[in-house]
Order: structure tokens, then sequence, then C-alpha cells
């Protein structure tokens, strides 16, 4: 394929909340930005259904359709918005060159990371066949859903613990299923779930399979079958909302001795912005942020990375 050269003042890759944000404030600051969508168009939201906590939207909205608007009111001020991936940067030096799988290759005066980051799961076929119906890997998005209800989190790290606690406050009873008889948790996160007399744990137990009810096109969870991973035994639980947090992977390969990365993968930014340790590469989104990970805060580090980007090229 022979090499097509283009150039632009911004480039976004990825078209999450943070992605759209970024190309709307863009777009709107008469930068003629481009996003390249990835390998998930829309990101992790796409693999929801109702979206209750975005604001704005009053009886809610679902998933799909947020990022259709989004990427509507992206376009609709000028964003070249591209089904494809990146598969090479080179930030050694300014203008960034960029290459993508529809062989073009950018100049990119700024570029706005928003790749995000994948949830785990475990990978299981009850668990894809009930993923948003009964099913999810955010309690913060969805634990709403199950008010009063008989819900089940498997994991034992932070994010486990706290949506563990999270989910207390609103289910009437959490099971709280580890892989082993202790959390991985920090002290404090523990303490708090030990302390939460509606968290039952069910320590050294796996999921073989989540179990649900079907009528037409509706289906929900009733509940979940556990192997002792000691014993081997096999016991139910009726539960209906069945979350998973066993971790993330951010989507930041791409960027491996390019960019500073933490430990754990994530973009590091300076504090308080989305400046990367490269002068005009800006990260936004989950790509940067372990600890929220919500639509909205993407879409605010969205916005700011765009008015980064816009500044950087006025200085
Ligand atoms: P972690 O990687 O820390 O924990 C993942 C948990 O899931 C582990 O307990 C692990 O078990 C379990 N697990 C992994 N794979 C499977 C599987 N296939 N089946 C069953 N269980 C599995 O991820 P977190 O998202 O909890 O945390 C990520 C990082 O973010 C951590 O550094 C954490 O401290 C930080 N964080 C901080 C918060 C805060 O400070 N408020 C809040 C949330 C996260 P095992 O223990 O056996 O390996």
């Amino acid at each position: 394929m022979s090499e097509n050269q283009e150039h632009t003042k911004c480039l976004i890759i990825g078209s999450g909340p943070a992605g759209y944000t970024a190309a709307i404030y863009a777009a709107r600051a008469d930068l003629k930005p481009i996003v390249y969508e990835g390998l998930q168009p829309g990101g992790q939201l796409t693999t929801t259904t109702e979206v209750d906590n975005f604001p704005g939207y009053p009886e809610g909205t679902e998933g799909p359709k947020m990022m259709e608007d989004l990427k509507n009111q992206a376009s609709r001020f000028g964003t070249d918005i591209r089904f494809g991936l990146i598969t090479e940067v080179d930030f050694s030096k300014r203008p960034f060159k960029v290459k993508a799988d529809d062989g073009n290759t950018l100049i990119a005066e700024t570029v706005i990371i928003a790749t995000g980051a994948t949830a785990k799961w475990l990978g299981i076929e009850s668990e894809a066949e009930y993923n948003g119906y009964g099913v999810s890997a955010c309690a913060t998005c969805d634990g709403f859903f199950y008010k009063g209800k008989d819900v089940a989190i498997v994991g034992g790290g932070d994010t486990a613990a706290e949506e563990a606690t999270y989910l207390a406050k609103l289910c009437k009873k959490v099971y709280l299923i580890h892989r082993r008889d202790e959390l991985r948790a920090s002290k404090a996160m523990q303490k708090k779930v030990f302390d939460t007399p509606n968290i039952e744990p069910i320590w050294n137990h796996t999921t073989k399979e989540i179990v649900g009810k079907k009528e037409g096109f509706a289906k929900s969870v009733t509940g979940a079958i556990l192997t002792n991973v000691l014993t081997g035994e096999e016991k139910k639980i009726n539960v209906d909302g069945f979350f998973v947090a066993i971790g993330h992977t951010p989507n930041s390969e791409l960027f491996k001795g390019q960019l500073e990365l933490s430990e754990t993968g994530y973009i590091e930014t300076v504090p308080g912005t989305t400046k990367t340790n490269i002068e005009g590469v800006f990260a936004c989104g989950d790509i940067q942020d372990h600890i929220y990970r919500q639509a909205i805060t993407a879409a605010g580090t969205g916005c700011m990375a765009a008015i980064e980007a816009e500044r950087f090229l006025a200085s």
C-alpha cells in the first residue's frame, strides 16, 4: 500500500466519552480534529445497556445510544471520524508521526490519547450471555438497579472491596466471592468490608456458571453456581445482579517505550492536567484514570485535553 501522508493539528486516538468530548471541543476550537475510533467504536459504554448517571438524561439512556449522540455531536462540528486503528506512534520529535491501519501516515501537531481500559472478565460463557442483563463490571454504574436485592461481586482487590461496600448501601445482601481466603485489598478497605454486616464473603470459590431466566427477548440473572477450589464441591447462590471486579487492562500497549506509564500500564499525567511527559501529547479518560472510571469523568478529562491541546498550539 502506498504511503498516504496527511497533516493534522489534532489527532484523537479512541472514541469513548473522553475521545468524543475531546473531539467536540477541538472541532469547535477549529483544530479540525481527526478521530480514529479503534477496535470498539464508542468504547466500554457500548457494552452496557442503561446509563442512569450521566447528567442531562433525566430518564436515563442507553450506552450505545449515548455514544452515537456524542459521535453525531462531534461530527456536527466537522470532526473527521474514521473507523480504524492506530498501529504505530513516534513521539520522539514534533510533529508526531503516527501510522494507521488504513495505510495513512498522520503528521500530528498534537495527539490526544483516549484509548480507555478494558474490564477483565471471568471468561465463562454465561457471563457474556447475561452481560448488560444482570452481569456488570461497574457497580457505580449499575448498582442502583439492584436496590433492595441480593447481588454478588467477584474479586479480592481494592475495586471489589470498594464496590462491595458501595453495593451494600443499596442492596439487601452482597456476596463477595473470592478465589482465595484473604483479600488483596488494602487493610483499610478490608476493615470496611468486614465491618459491613450485609457483606458475606465466600472464600475459596470460583464461578462455574451464572444462571438466569429468559422470557422472549428479556433475560435476567437469578443466581450463580460456585465451585469450592479446595473441595470441588458446588453450591448455588440466588442473586439478581452479578458484578465482576477482577481488574482492568489499560489499552496502552501502543505507547510502551514512548510515554511514561505506571507500573500497571496507565499513562502518567501531570496531576490536575492531561499532560503526559511528552509536550503536545495528552491523555484523557480511563487510560489515565484507574480510580473513577466514569463516563462523566472521562468526558471531563476529554474536554481538558482539547483545551490543553488548543493552548499548546496557540503558545
Ligand atoms: P487487582 O488486580 O488489585 O485485583 C484483582 C482481584 O481479582 C484479585 O483479588 C484477584 O485475585 C482477582 N482475580 C483476578 N483474576 C481473576 C479471575 N480470573 N477469577 C477470579 N478472581 C480473579 O485489581 P483492582 O481493580 O482491584 O485494583 C487495581 C489497582 O487499582 C490496584 O492497585 C488497587 O489498589 C487500585 N485501586 C485503588 C482504589 C483506591 O485507592 N480507592 C480503588 C480501586 C482500585 P487474587 O487476589 O487471587 O490475585
